[in-house]
């Protein structure tokens, strides 16, 4: 099973993939939180991708195929897996298709998941991550238990680096632009479900499960 979830920054993306994650048992890969690992250890592409994501830019294709490639390829995806943040272009979904079917694999779903503007602004202004797992958490609507620390691995709480309202203002220009056509990409393709994320995030999860078809 190759779930793909896609939306504006702040949807709620993150917690979805970590939710089927749980529930489906296939590994949820978040290509920022890799991206942001590479940044922390200083590799190569740490170095070639810090600014770039700092300006809330979009990486280079070059580099999120090696990411993906790699990582599609290691022994905890061959069941299937969930995509968070990949692809973001009409070429990424190209070429990821094409990659695919090169290792007679075909893509499930995608999940495109929807909100205003307003809504994603409030929730990326307040936004607080996990260090460690990558949990997402609100400064106001969803606290950690225990200040500062992750509900699931006890990991650092911190805020991105990238979510101020300036970079969410081009990171969401970036989402129109270049993301946004994804939709009829898939669309035509016949393995796009819309869905509004103006719920609990609970409720929402089910609401995928359910489109699975999953028997949770
Ligand atoms: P995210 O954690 O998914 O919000 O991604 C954070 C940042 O990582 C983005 O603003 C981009 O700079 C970079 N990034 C993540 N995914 C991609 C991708 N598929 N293509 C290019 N850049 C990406």
């Amino acid at each position: 099973m190759i779930i793909i979830l896609m939306g504006a920054p702040g949807v709620g993306k993150g917690t979805q993939s970590l939710a089927l994650s749980e529930k489906l048992r296939i590994p949820h890969i978040a290509v920022g939180d890799i991206l942001r690992k590479h940044i922390k250890e200083e590799t190569d592409i740490g170095k070639e991708v810090g600014s770039i994501m700092k300006q809330g830019l979009l990486v280079s294709d070059i580099t999120m195929f090696d990411i993906i490639n790699q990582r599609i390829h290691d022994d905890d995806c061959k069941n299937g897996f969930i995509l968070d943040g990949f692809p973001r272009t009409i070429s990424q979904a190209d070429g990821f298709e094409r990659l695919l079917t090169d290792v007679g694999r075909r893509i499930t779903v995608v999940f495109n998941i929807e909100s205003n503007y307003k809504i994603l602004l409030d929730r990326i202004k307040g936004r607080i991550v996990c260090k460690n797992c990558g949990a997402t958490y609100h400064n106001v609507y969803h606290k950690p238990q225990l200040d500062g620390y992750c509900d699931i691995c006890e990991g650092i709480i911190t805020k991105r680096k990238d979510d101020t309202e300036e970079i969410f203002n081009s990171r969401i220009e970036e989402y129109n632009q270049q993301t946004k056509p994804l939709i009829g990409f898939y669309q035509q393709r016949g393995i796009l479900i819309n869905i509004d994320s103006n719920d609990v995030k609970e409720n929402i999860t089910e609401r995928l499960l359910k489109h699975l078809g999953a028997n949770i």
